[in-house]
């Protein structure tokens, strides 16, 4: 049996294919900045546009290339990002608090399709539509009440898409029917971050590649940030380290829940077979508790297939293998392609599912995006940076932020966690497909 890996498959984001490395290294870093950020993602980057624009001068610290992190790796799916629903935030912070986090998603979705335009940053921006798949007929019902409830109290569109009609929009049985979501975007992830990059350089934000702050300290007049090649003054500092966040800010640290998230890359496929497979060009997601996403790439040749495969992080070249299975058992005819691309990165969860955005002993953050933070990072990265130069607050800003006792940042229940709620998952749709 041929290897489903292709001939010199690589364990990188297909996204990186062909596009050239920031290059920093001539970066000379200053003495003293007004704010210095820790993080050169989606989050980092939104924040130092804000706030050069706003007169601050701005340094940009990452531990590795700019948008080593999540950035550059992600599916390129662009929701209204919130997870809780209305009722749920309703119940825990009133009606009006939960309508205006509900809300955030909604703006940040629209504020960064202008983003976009307004810096003219060319990658493949579209208002593609979600298809968002049922596992189970039970799942379907939930959905569909869902949907009704997304029009009638949030003004989201949401269109249900029964089972008979599910070949439309995605061509599988492998689900119940499912929703459609007609303004959930998809872009290419490392495009707009390179993108991101280049305004921000323009505006003048200083970036520093391969430097991890390594201290922060409380000064007279802010922070000395330590960093292996200079220790920077800074008279505010903002951690936007997501996924990463490590050490130096360990009130941080345990409040997140780093959890790794993998994709594959088909090799390029017949246009007929991309045709039937995303008629509309869909993102792709699922009703399942270890969620499936998938979408074709921005030129229509290739299927981009992600989740999550096993209890523990695993290497991309073990991940590999087991999202082929579980993209074939949807589409059978993947059966006779191969991989080319196979890699991982971690996103950041948050104890109630909430992105937070906040001040904690003078510094700032904003994190925990939950898996969905194309738009989210950017908007509250934006946002961390209008705080700074005093002007608006984010419904969000100040909200707590949780913990549990013991944890410290490593996440030890997520291996049993994680395989209970794929054994779950699989049992329910083995059962759903004996009685369909
Ligand atoms: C496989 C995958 C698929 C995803 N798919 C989607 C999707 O389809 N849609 C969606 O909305 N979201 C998705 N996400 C999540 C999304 O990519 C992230 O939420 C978003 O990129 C977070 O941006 P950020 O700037 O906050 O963090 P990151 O982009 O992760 O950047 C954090 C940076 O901090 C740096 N750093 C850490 N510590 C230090 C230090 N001490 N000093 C200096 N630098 C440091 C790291 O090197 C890193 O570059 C996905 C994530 C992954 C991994």
């Amino acid at each position: 049996m041929p290897s489903i890996l292709a001939d010199g498959w690589k364990a990188d984001a297909y996204w990186l294919e062909g596009l050239p490395v920031f290059a920093d290294d001539g970066a000379v870093l200053p003495a003293s900045v007004d704010v210095v950020i820790i993080g050169a993602g989606y989050t980092g980057l939104n924040a130092g546009l804000e706030l050069v624009r706003g007169g601050r001068s701005t340094l940009v610290l990452d531990a590795e290339v700019p948008g080593w992190g999540c950035s550059t790796r992600n599916g390129g799916q662009i929701s209204t990002s919130i997870k809780p629903s209305l009722k749920k935030l309703t119940r825990k912070y009133g009606h009006s608090k939960a309508k205006a986090i509900r809300d955030i998603g909604k703006h940040a979705l629209d504020w960064i399709e202008e983003r976009i335009a307004s810096e003219q940053i060319d990658c493949n921006f579209q208002r593609c539509g979600r298809f968002h798949g049922a596992h189970t007929p039970k799942h379907f019902d939930a959905l569909a009440q869902q949907a009704q409830q997304l029009r009638q109290h949030e003004g989201i569109d949401a269109e249900i898409i029964p089972r008979h009609e599910q070949h439309h929009e995605l061509g599988t049985d492998a689900y119940f029917g499912g929703v459609v979501f007609p303004h959930h975007a998809s872009l290419d992830p490392a495009k707009y971050h390179q993108g991101l990059l280049r305004a921000a350089v323009a505006a003048g934000v200083l970036i520093k590649g391969h430097c991890p702050a390594t201290k922060i300290t409380k000064t007279a007049s802010g922070f000395a940030v330590q960093t292996p090649k200079a220790t920077i003054a800074a008279k505010e500092v903002i951690v936007a380290t997501n996924g990463y966040t490590g050490t130096i800010t360990p009130w941080l640290k345990r409040r997140v829940i780093p959890i790794g998230s993998y994709i594959i890359a088909t090799e390029p496929l017949p246009r007929a077979l991309m045709d039937r497979l995303f008629p509309k060009d869909r993102i792709i997601s699922d009703t399942r508790k270890v969620v499936y996403y998938f979408r074709p790439s921005p030129d229509r040749k290739r299927v981009l297939f992600g989740g999550r495969v096993s209890a523990n992080e695993t290497d991309p070249a073990i991940s590999a293998p087991r999202l082929f299975a579980d993209m074939c058992r949807m589409f059978p005819d993947l059966h006779a392609y191969q991989i080319t691309h196979s890699w991982m990165g971690k996103v950041a969860y948050s104890f109630d599912e909430l992105p937070h955005i906040g001040t904690h002993n003078g510094i700032h953050y904003a994190m925990g995006y939950c898996g969905s933070g194309i738009s989210s990072a950017s908007y509250l990265g934006m946002r961390i940076g209008q705080k700074i130069l005093g002007q608006d607050r984010a419904a969000l800003d100040g909200l707590a932020f949780p913990t549990r006792p013991l944890y410290s940042g490593k996440p030890w229940f997520l291996p049993p966690l994680v395989a209970f709620y794929r054994w779950r998952d699989r049992a329910q749709c083995r059962k759903a497909m004996r009685f369909k």
